[in-house]
C-alpha cells in the first residue's frame, strides 16, 4: 500500500499546470432565454508564481470571443481551444512575470436542457398551473467550465464575484447574499421588448473551489428564519415555500449541531436551502446555496409521506455537512472524493440519529445520496458491490472527467461511511469529534487528502489511526470472521469476502472487532492478523461478533456458536438481528449458505414487528420474486413470501394506530407493495377499493399508503386504470404526488401498457431526470426488462439529450442490471462496444457481472427450491 502524501498544491493532480494560480473572479452572465444561449464576461486576478508562456485553464461548450492579458489584447490566433481536453492555452507574445496580472475574457455558452452548467427548466406553476420556466446550475464534478472559463479543479481555490441579467420580477440567487439590484431600461433589441429586467449583483464568496458556485434564478419566493447568527431560507418557485417550513426548521436544527460539532461556526452570511423542480434529481451541496430537487425538501403534510419526510431530514443534513466537510475544507483532488462523500453521509445519519432516534437511521435503506440517486434493492448495498470483481477501493486513482464522475459510487458514499462509523466507534465518540475539530480547524479554506485527517485523529487518539485505516481504504473488499469454538477457546479467522470472484486476490484487515456474550456488555479488540483467539469464554454462552453492526465485516458462525445464537435470539437488540439477516443472506448470495438457511432464521425471529428487520425480508422477497422472472419456481416462491410477510401485515393492519410511530408507517406501506408484488388476492383488490375511493375524494388515503397502493393498482392495471393515473399525473403541480403516480404508470405489465408508459419519456411531461428513469423503473417493476431495453437502444439519442453528467455514462448500462440470463451479458459487451463512449466501461463491467451474478444464482435458487429450501 502506498502511504498517501499530507496535502500539497504543488503536487496535487490534475491537468493544470500549478505556476499560475486564480485568486479572484468577477464574472457578468448575461442569458438569453428564448435562444438558450448566453453571453459572458469575466476578469480573472492571477497569481503566477513562475514566469510561463502561456495561460491554460478549463473551459467546454463555451465560444471565447476576445481575450487581454494585463488590459492588453490577445489575438483571436493565441487563442488554442482543446476541446478533447476541455482547456483553453493562452499563448503570450511575451512571458508573464511572477507576480499579480489579471486576465479578461468574453464568452458565450449554452443553457443546457440536462442539468450539466447552466440548464433551464420547464415547470407548471402552483395554483395557476401556467407553463413557466427557470434557471439552474449544476457544476460538480467538472461542469463549472461550462458556465465561465476557469481553473476548474478543487485545490484552485479562489473568491467569485457572480453578477447577472434577469427579467425583473425573477428572484435570483446564488451562494452569497445580493449587494446591489439595478434595473435596466432595456435597448429593445427585437423579441419581447416589454420585459423589464434588471442586474443582480451578488457578493464575494470566501476562497473556494469552482465546483461549489451557483446560480438559480426564476419566478421564486422565499421563507426564512435564523440560527446562530445565519439567514436561512428555504426558496422555491412561487405557491411552494409554504412546504418548506418542515425543512426550514430542519436546517436550523441541524446547523446549530453542526456549528457545536466542527467547533468552527458555519462561515457565510446566510444558508439558502433552494427546490428546483428539474435538472436532477437528488441534491448540490453548493456553499451558502444548496439545490434540491423538489421532493427532497418539500414537505406537504397534508399530501406528504413519512418516508417523505424521513429522507428530506436526511438529505438536509447530508448537504448541510458539507458545508464544512466537502466547501470549507475541500478534498485535494477527485480521488479523494470519499472524504466529502463518506464524511457527509457518516455525519449527516449520525446527526439525523440524534434528533430522531425513532428513524433507526442506522438500520434502515434510505442512506441519502447526491447528486444523484440510483435504486438499490439493499440496505447494505455498498457491501453487495465492494463483494463483487468490479469493486475498487476508496481511494482511486482519477485522471480524467470521465472518472472523476464515476467516482459518485456506492463504495465512495456508503463504505466510507461504513468506515467512518467502525472507526468512530473503536476511538470513541469524544476522541473522534476532538480530532475531526482539530483537521477542520488546520485546513480551513484550505484542502486536505485522506493523510492529513488520519494524522488529526491519530494525535486526537494517540492510536496510529493510519493503520487501521490503510487497508480500508487503499484496497478492494472486505473481510469476514469465521468463528471456530474448542472448548473455552474461540478461534477467528479472516479472509476476504466475495461474491462471483472465484480467484480474487487475497488481503487482509485490521479489523476494529467488538463481540459480546448475550446479556453481557461489549468488548473490543483490534484484530490485526489473520487470526485471532479470545479466551475463557463459556461452552453454553452465545457469543456474538460484530456488536450493533458497527463493524464493516461479514461474520459466519460455526454450527455450535450458531445454535448457541438461535437460542439466545430474542434477547439480541433489533440492530443484532438485522445484522445476522443481512450476513446469512450475504452467504447466500456467496453460496457459503443456502436459502433454506436464510429462512429458516427468519422462521425463529421473535414475532414483535419491526421496521429494520421485516423490512429486510421484504427486500429478499422482492429480489428473489424478481429473480425467478419466467420460470415455474415464481409461483410457488411468491406462495411462500405470502406466508412469510401476510402475519406480519396481518399484525398492522390498513389502519395507523394511534401513537405507533413512523416506523410501522413506512413499513405497512413497505408490505403492502410487496404483498401486491407477490400476487396476494386480498392486498390487490383492497388496493383498487382503495384507489377507486380516492379518485373520489383524496383524503380517503392516508399519505404514508398512497405510493404503495397507487404502484399495486398501477402493476395491474387495465387501460382505463392506467388512463386515470396518467390523467392525475398530468393534472397534479405536486412533484411528490407526480412521482407516485408515474411509478406507478412504470410498474405496469401489460406489454400495451408498458410502450404506452415508456413513450412519456420522450416527452416533456416530466422533468428530464426523472423522464430519463422512468424506462428504469419499468426495467425493473414490469416484469418485462427486454421491453424496456429495446425502446431505450430505438430512443437512446433522445434519452441521454436528458441525462446530466453522472448519468450519462451509465444510464444504458443500469438498463441490463434487471436480467438474470448470461445471453443479455454478451448484448452488452457487443452493445457497448459500438455504441458507447470508452467513458462508459466500468459502468459496462458492473453490469456485465451483475448479469452474470444473477444467472448463476438463478440457477442456483430455483434448484434449491426444487430441494426443498421453502419448506
Ligand atoms: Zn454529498
Amino acid at each position: 500500500m502506498s502511504a498517501e502524501k499530507p496535502f500539497d498544491f504543488k503536487t496535487t493532480p490534475g491537468k493544470l499546470p500549478k505556476e499560475v494560480v486564480p485568486s479572484d473572479y468577477s464574472i457578468r452572465i448575461v442569458p438569453d432565454i428564448d435562444q438558450r444561449t448566453f453571453d459572458g464576461s469575466e476578469t480573472i486576478q492571477l497569481d503566477v508564481r513562475s514566469a510561463v508562456r502561456e495561460l491554460v485553464l478549463n473551459a467546454a461548450d463555451v465560444g471565447i470571443t476576445a481575450a487581454t492579458v494585463d488590459d492588453k489584447r490577445v489575438p483571436a490566433s493565441a487563442i488554442k481551444i482543446d476541446h478533447k481536453n476541455e482547456l483553453v492555452r493562452i499563448e503570450l507574445a511575451n512571458a508573464l512575470s511572477a507576480g499579480s496580472h489579471n486576465l479578461s475574457l468574453r464568452f458565450s455558452g449554452k443553457i443546457n436542457e440536462q442539468g450539466r452548467g447552466l440548464f433551464y427548466m420547464r415547470y407548471q406553476e402552483e395554483g395557476t398551473g401556467a407553463k413557466k420556466i427557470a434557471l439552474g446550475t449544476q457544476f460538480e464534478a467538472t461542469d463549472a467550465r461550462r458556465f465561465f472559463p476557469c481553473w476548474d479543479e478543487p485545490s484552485f481555490r479562489a473568491r467569485f464575484q457572480l453578477t447577472v441579467i434577469v427579467p425583473e420580477n425573477w428572484l435570483a440567487v446564488s451562494n452569497m447574499p445580493i449587494e446591489s439590484e439595478t434595473r435596466i431600461d432595456a435597448p429593445s433589441s427585437g423579441s419581447s421588448a416589454a420585459t423589464a429586467i434588471k442586474e443582480v449583483r451578488f457578493k464575494t464568496t470566501p476562497p473556494m473551489a469552482s465546483y461549489l458556485n451557483v446560480l438559480v434564478a426564476g419566478e421564486l419566493e422565499a421563507i426564512e428564519t435564523e440560527a446562530g447568527g445565519t439567514q436561512i431560507r428555504v426558496i422555491a418557485t412561487k405557491g411552494k415555500a409554504k412546504w418548506g417550513r418542515y425543512a426550514l426548521e430542519s436546517t436550523a436544527q441541524i446547523l446549530q449541531y453542526y456549528n457545536d460539532y466542527f467547533g468552527v461556526p458555519y462561515p457565510l452570511p446566510k444558508l439558502d436551502q433552494i427546490a428546483i423542480p428539474g435538472g436532477f434529481g437528488g441534491a448540490m451541496e453548493n456553499w451558502g446555496g444548496i439545490t434540491y430537487f423538489e421532493t427532497g425538501l418539500l414537505f406537504d403534510p397534508e399530501r406528504s409521506s413519512a418516508s417523505t419526510k424521513q429522507r428530506i431530514y436526511e438529505v438536509i443534513a447530508h448537504e448541510t455537512a458539507h458545508q464544512w466537510f466537502g466547501n470549507l475544507v475541500t478534498m485535494a483532488w477527485w480521488d479523494n472524493l470519499w472524504l466529502n462523500e463518506g464524511f457527509a453521509s457518516w455525519m449527516g445519519t449520525k446527526c439525523t440519529a440524534h434528533f430522531n432516534p425513532q428513524w433507526e437511521v442506522w438500520l434502515s435503506k434510505a442512506v441519502p445520496r447526491d447528486p444523484t440517486r440510483r435504486t438499490g434493492i439493499s440496505k447494505e448495498l455498498e457491501m453487495e458491490s465492494d463483494a463483487r470483481s468490479t469493486t475498487h477501493p476508496i481511494q482511486q486513482t482519477v485522471s480524467t472527467e470521465a472518472e472523476a464522475n464515476s467516482a459518485f459510487d456506492d463504495i465512495t458514499y456508503r463504505k466510507g461511511q461504513a468506515f467512518l462509523l467502525m472507526l468512530e466507534s473503536f476511538l470513541g465518540e469524544e476522541t473522534f469529534r476532538n480530532g475531526i475539530r482539530d483537521y477542520i480547524a488546520a485546513h480551513k479554506y484550505s484542502n486536505s487528502t485522506t493523510a492529513d485527517l488520519w494524522n488529526a485523529l491519530s494525535e486526537a487518539s494517540g492510536t496510529p489511526v493510519s493503520e487501521i485505516a490503510a487497508g480500508w481504504t487503499e484496497q478492494p473488499g472486505f473481510p469476514i470472521v469465521k468463528m471456530k469454538r474448542s472448548g473455552e477457546n474461540v478461534e477467528l479467522i479472516q479472509e476476504r469476502f466475495t461474491v462471483n470472484f472465484p480467484n480474487a486476490p487475497a488481503f487482509y484487515w485490521h479489523i476494529p472487532l467488538t463481540y459480546f456474550l448475550v446479556g453481557n456488555g461489549i468488548g473490543s479488540r483490534l484484530m490485526t492478523a489473520t487470526t485471532y483467539g479470545l479466551m475463557g469464554i463459556p461452552t453454553d454462552r452465545a457469543l456474538k461478533l460484530n456488536a450493533q453492526r458497527a463493524g464493516n465485516y461479514r461474520v459466519q458462525y460455526d454450527r455450535a456458536s450458531w445454535e448457541l445464537l438461535m437460542a439466545a435470539l430474542p434477547e439480541l437488540s433489533l440492530a443484532d438481528r438485522v445484522n445476522l439477516l443481512g450476513d446469512v443472506w450475504a452467504m447466500v448470495q456467496a453460496n457459503r449458505l443456502t436459502l433454506a438457511s436464510y429462512f429458516g432464521l427468519v422462521r425463529k425471529l421473535p414475532r414483535r414487528v419491526e421496521l429494520a428487520e421485516r423490512d429486510q425480508i421484504v427486500d429478499v422477497c422482492d429480489y428473489i420474486d424478481r429473480l425467478l422472472i419466467g420460470d415455474l419456481a415464481r409461483e410457488q416462491f411468491q406462495t411462500f413470501g405470502r406466508t412469510i410477510l401476510r402475519p406480519s401485515f396481518d399484525q398492522l393492519g390498513w389502519d395507523a394506530k394511534p401513537n405507533e410511530g413512523p416506523r410501522l408507517a413506512i413499513l405497512r406501506a413497505s408490505l403492502i407493495q410487496e404483498l401486491g408484488e407477490l400476487n396476494d388476492d386480498e392486498i390487490v383488490s383492497a388496493c383498487r377499493d382503495r384507489f377507486q375511493k380516492y379518485v373520489i375524494d383524496p383524503s380517503s388515503l392516508n399519505p404514508d399508503l398512497r405510493a404503495a397502493v397507487f404502484w399495486v393498482v398501477g402493476h395491474y392495471a387495465d387501460e382505463a386504470t392506467w388512463d386515470t393515473l396518467h390523467e392525475l399525473g398530468l393534472r397534479t403541480t405536486s412533484i411528490e404526488e407526480k412521482q407516485n403516480y408515474y411509478e406507478a404508470l412504470a410498474a405496469a405489465r401489460n406489454p400495451q401498457l408498458i410502450s404506452k408508459t415508456l413513450q412519456i419519456s420522450l416527452t416533456d411531461e416530466l422533468p428530464t431526470s426523472r423522464a430519463l428513469y422512468l424506462v428504469g423503473k419499468v426495467a425493473r417493476s414490469s416484469d418485462h426488462p427486454e421491453l424496456a431495453w429495446q425502446f431505450a437502444k430505438a430512443n437512446m439519442q433522445a434519452l441521454l439529450a436528458k441525462a446530466d453528467a453522472v448519468g450519462s455514462d451509465s444510464y444504458a448500462p443500469s438498463l441490463f442490471r434487471f436480467f438474470s440470463d448470461r445471453s443479455r451479458a454478451e448484448e452488452l459487451k457487443v452493445y457497448a462496444k459500438t455504441n458507447l463512449p470508452v467513458t462508459s466501461a466500468k459502468d459496462v463491467e458492473k453490469a456485465v457481472d451483475e448479469v452474470e451474478f444473477r444467472a448463476d444464482f438463478r440457477k442456483r435458487v430455483i434448484a434449491q427450491i426444487a430441494n426443498g429450501a421453502l419448506k
